[in-house]
């Protein structure tokens, strides 16, 4: 008998695991469906590219919509930065 409740719960465990997994597995496979840009998406891309700008720290241009901008409130002008750390450096220099 207790072989028998054993066996029931061991199959009622692998079968959890096995609806978990195959959820796990569609919600990747769904993921990965989004990352890919359409054809439209890239076509899009190609005929507007994006802006470029560079950091005022190191040169380095980066697209505007990752841009970290700053503007200085007494003369109003916009400083762009690469990151967080290269705006710190760039007021604490
Ligand atoms: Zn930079």
């Amino acid at each position: 008998m207790k072989f028998f409740l054993w066996c029931a719960f061991i199959l009622l465990v692998v079968l959890a695991l096995r609806k978990k997994l195959r959820l796990w597995l569609q919600h990747q496979k769904n993921q990965r469906r989004t990352d890919i840009p359409t054809q439209t998406q890239v076509e899009m891309r190609a005929k507007h590219p994006e802006a470029m700008l560079a950091c005022a720290h190191c040169g380095m241009y980066i697209p505007v919509s990752e841009a970290i901008r700053h503007t200085d409130l007494d003369t109003h002008n916009d400083v762009v930065f690469c990151s967080t750390a290269h705006r710190q450096q760039y007021f604490s220099s």
